[in-house]
């Protein structure tokens, strides 16, 4: 957007009309809020003129990196078109009929239906409208709980953020709603000190076992978890963890819910995150990366289990005015085939993202508080800790990674802190130059970090 207003115009106006999103306005406003321009590739400028890299791809989305002029004009094109229509009462358009075949084909064998919404936290609340109704259908009405995950993130609507286990969010409007239960996180640095980490997987799943039985099956409508818990500060569960689910789910006659709203779209160098553990979910959850950013959408991939079930039930009474949006549509379409017949994916499996992870690790093994560096496809992650050899995390959580992360922007380079978990999940499209400039950023920074520690 033009505009003719200074920097420090710009943050006035930004204090005094805009509530920004998990922000404390206060701080914000004495701060001043940065101003971002413009982006191109993975680099942003701020109205400064600084040159950002951006190592979180905004927030876990911008798959396909920014300034990408056929998106643009696939959206021009579409506006001129048809700018909207609902797909309401029996009616569909060109849009969301090629997007949808385009997603049926990328998406594992299984997932022929797709549900639209305009983010992950509607994807998420749509899910959980459509397991509670499946059940219904299914002439089980009793199955009526999820269990999410402690640390998971599922979004900020109020199914959403219930299902997550983010207790700051819960304690914030009376959260959880009834129906919601969690369980523990497969964290095995954590919690799985004196065992292997398969071992520990294998204990992790069991505790959805436990919690099935304390709940009680026939009340247990589905598990929900996403593969790598991203905002968590990228939990990356133990190989034996999600079979040892999968097979409890169906054990228990349980849904398996996969929130692919940040592995989805070839963050881990997979399609979808659930692939690279090789599990089967029932349904899946799916946003960011599905336009890259480009424009608001979101979708639910539907089994055909639960598709069929949810036909045989006539009406679903659920949906939004712009349920898959043909502006929206388009640009997701012209984005998963970029993503797909550019060999993006292809180069974050084999190229990039093996090259990113044995330089994460070189990088970062050796400093005195930096422990449990950890990876794959283009989500890392390490922790800051107050004891390597004890495993001791530091007092304050999420305070050190807060310091940390703003000298990351002080040197122009965003990453993000998740408690102490420090994250980078950059553009899929980065080059092997500007990875190695992301770490060597990176390294300087925390070098920086771990003096003022001491
Ligand atoms: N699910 C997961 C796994 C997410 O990471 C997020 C957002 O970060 C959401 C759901 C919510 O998505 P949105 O912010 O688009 O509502």
């Amino acid at each position: 957007m033009q505009s003719e207003r200074t920097t420090e115009q710009w943050r006035a106006l930004d204090a005094a009309h805009h509530l920004h999103p998990f922000t404390d306005t206060e701080s914000l406003n004495q701060q001043g809020a940065r101003v971002i321009t413009k982006a191109d590739g993975v680099f942003l400028w701020d109205s400064d003129g600084n040159k950002i890299l951006d190592g979180m791809a905004g927030l876990w989305c911008v798959n396909i990196g920014y300034g990408r002029k056929d998106l643009s004009e696939v959206a021009r094109r579409q506006m001129d078109e048809l700018a909207y229509y609902n797909t309401f009462f029996k009616t569909t358009h060109p849009a969301v009929v090629e997007l949808s075949h385009l997603l049926s084909q990328v998406a594992p064998e299984g997932f022929s239906h797709i549900f639209y919404t305009n983010s992950g936290s509607e994807s998420v609340d749509t899910m959980i409208r459509m397991v509670r109704r499946y059940w219904d259908v299914k002439g089980k009405p009793g199955k009526k709980t999820l269990i999410g995950r402690w640390n998971g993130y599922h979004g900020s609507t109020i199914g959403g953020a219930s299902l997550g286990g983010m207790s700051y969010m819960h304690e914030q409007g009376d959260l959880p709603i009834p129906g919601i239960v969690h369980v523990e996180q497969p964290w095995w640095y954590r919690y799985g000190q004196g065992m292997s980490p398969e071992e520990f997987g294998v204990v992790a799943a069991r505790w959805v076992e436990e919690k099935i039985l304390e709940v009680g099956p026939d009340k247990v409508a589905a598990f929900v978890g996403e593969p790598i818990q991203g905002a968590g500060g990228v939990i990356i569960p133990p190989s034996t963890y999600w079979p040892e689910v999968e097979r409890i789910c169906r054990r228990y006659d349980v849904l398996l819910v996969a929130d692919e709203v940040i592995c989805g779209f070839g963050r881990t160098g997979e399609w979808f995150g659930h692939q690279l553990f090789g599990f089967h979910p029932d349904l899946f959850t799916a946003a960011k990366g599905l336009s890259s950013g480009y424009l608001p959408i979101g979708a639910v991939f539907v089994g055909d289990k639960v598709a069929q079930g949810l036909a045989e039930g006539g009406d679903f009474n659920h949906g939004f005015t712009y349920s898959g949006h043909p502006v929206a549509a388009a640009v997701a379409h012209a984005n998963v085939k970029a993503l797909r017949d550019e060999g993006i994916i292809d180069r974050v499996k084999h190229d990039t993202g093996p090259y990113m992870q044995q330089r994460w690790r070189e990088a970062f093994g050796g400093f005195a508080h930096v422990d449990d560096v950890r990876g794959v496809g283009l989500i890392q992650a390490f922790t800051l800790v107050k004891d390597k050899a004890t495993h001791e995390l530091f007092p304050n959580w999420g305070e050190v990674g807060t310091i940390c992360r703003d000298i990351f922007f002080r040197h122009n380079l965003i990453m993000r802190a998740c408690g102490d978990h420090m994250v980078a999940a950059p553009p899929l499209v980065i080059s092997k130059a500007e990875i190695d400039q992301l770490i060597d950023t990176a390294v300087q920074c925390v070098t920086e970090c771990e003096a003022v520690l001491h």
